[in-house]
């Protein structure tokens, strides 16, 4: 880590490591309140995209998505609203109107980085800056202030801003440079997922959304995308990961073949290589360390299980320049304003993070979050609850709160007061009815 004392002011309002998700919504939104922004990106190409995830954005980021003005451009790309019918072994519990509302999007990453590094490289007060890496920092008085890059032809150049901002995803080089202390915990689970053209839909009120099963412990989803591709994930327990090892494309089809009312693979035509993740701990660093904001991954990379890193991705940027722009526009001290954002951050999203932390040892379900399936699958009121926790529009106190609970075992003990669900739906072996002939 470099250690240069700063003698002149700033070039920058905000210099964000990472053209991203996460680096190009704050780099936007930043520069939408006035302020200069240098966005640095290592990879040099203008349509780089990260192939390592699945793409699924919950409803929860739609306010930030829309807010941005992505909207119109990942519908013109073909990105498809978003919702999801959640398997249990109590039956699919489908999302009824009100879920479908909270919608979030679906685009393969291919189409949506280059979208959101188009949207900050045209704001004005963006200088968006391909093919150069950060490879240390720029420290005053105990203060990062600003980052060191090298370019493809090795020459270097310092950087400097008012706020440095790590958006530079799971792997943080900046998160290490600066040693921002965090909480690392395993991952019991690995993913193999690849796209398919021509799969036969499921007919019913799952029609058109995407379909999660929850195997318990295994998972496994079929997720419909942008120019009609489907995209087949099954998540197995790392313990097992040798019997996958000789021949993936036989090992996870087996698994897909298995599902109830699964994809029927063998009637579609795949496209492209089964990808996968074997390993994928679980990370949460603090937002704010020495000056230096974290945004997505970089801040909180949590199991992918769940796709929610897209989301909180835009979502933290948003935090962070709604309660440090003003601070950065009028000159003030910006560290009051990162202790706010530190503190947003936590309130949003810790509660969340540390219930997937527990799911992703691999842990089979617990009796409570049985009792919520259970009742979700009879009860349009549990299951309206569970569809927002899922989407992450609500926190972990509604769906856990002794209200939701309550409602889930009257629902179970008391038929009579059961809301009944035009959401749930029997399709047990519908699929053969749905195989042409
Ligand atoms: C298997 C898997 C499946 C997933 N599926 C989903 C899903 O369905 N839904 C969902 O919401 N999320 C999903 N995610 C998570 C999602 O991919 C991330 O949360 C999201 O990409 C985070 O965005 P980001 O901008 O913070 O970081 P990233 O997208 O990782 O971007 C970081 C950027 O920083 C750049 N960079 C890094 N170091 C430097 C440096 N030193 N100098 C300059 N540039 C640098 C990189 O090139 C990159 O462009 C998945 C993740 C995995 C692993």
């Amino acid at each position: 880590v470099a250690a240069v004392v700063g003698v002149t002011s700033p070039e920058h309002d905000v210099v964000v490591v990472g053209g991203s998700l996460a680096g190009c919504a704050a780099a936007t939104m930043f520069a939408r309140r006035g302020l200069s922004v240098a966005v640095v990106e290592r990879q040099p190409r203008a349509d780089a995209y990260k192939t390592i995830c699945t793409h699924y954005i919950q409803g929860s980021a739609t306010p930030t998505i829309e807010r941005l003005g992505l909207r119109d451009a990942i519908l013109a790309a073909g990105g498809v609203e978003n919702a999801v019918s959640l398997w249990t072994r109590y039956g699919w519990i489908a999302p009824a109107a009100d879920a479908r509302a909270r919608h979030g999007y679906s685009i393969r990453r291919t189409k949506l980085d280059p979208i959101v590094r188009d949207m900050a490289a045209g704001t004005g007060g963006v200088e968006l800056m391909q093919g150069l890496r950060a490879t240390s920092l720029v420290v005053a008085r105990g203060r990062i202030t600003g980052v060191r890059v090298r370019a493809g032809d090795r020459s270097e150049r310092e950087l400097t801003g008012r706020l440095v901002v790590a958006a530079d995803g799971r792997a943080s080089e900046l998160a290490a440079m600066a040693k921002v202390p965090g909480l690392r915990t395993p991952n019991r689970r690995f993913a193999y997922w690849s796209y398919f053209r021509g799969l036969p839909t499921i007919p019913g009120p799952v029609a058109g959304t995407g379909q999660l099963w929850f195997l318990d412990p295994h998972v496994a989803y079929a997720l419909p995308n942008d120019d009609g591709l489907m995209l087949v994930a099954f998540w197995g327990l790392r313990k097992d990961l040798d019997s996958y090892r000789g021949d993936v494309d036989r090992a996870v089809r087996a698994r897909i073949a298995e599902l109830p009312d699964g994809p029927a693979l063998e009637q579609a035509t795949q496209e492209g290589a089964w990808l996968g993740r074997l390993e994928m701990p679980n990370v949460y660093r603090l937002p704010a360390h020495r000056g230096m904001a974290l945004i997505g991954d970089a801040a909180l990379s949590t199991d992918p299980l769940w796709g929610c890193g897209c989301g909180w991705a835009l979502q933290s940027a948003e935090w962070l320049v709604q309660e440090t722009a003003d601070a950065l526009a009028a000159g003030r001290d910006v560290r009051p304003a990162l202790r706010r954002y530190q503190l947003r951050h936590a309130r949003e999203l810790l509660a969340h993070h540390l219930m997937i932390c527990d799911y992703s040892t691999g842990r089979r379900m617990r009796p409570p979050e049985r009792l919520l399936f259970a009742a979700a699958a009879r009860d349009a009121t549990v299951a309206s609850t569970v569809h927002a926790f899922a989407a992450r529009t609500v926190p972990v106190g509604k769906l856990l709160s002794p209200m939701t609970m309550g409602r889930a075992a009257i629902t179970l003990a008391l038929p009579a007061l059961r809301r009944p669900a035009a959401t749930v739906l029997d399709i047990s072996r519908r699929r053969e009815r749905l195989a042409p002939r």
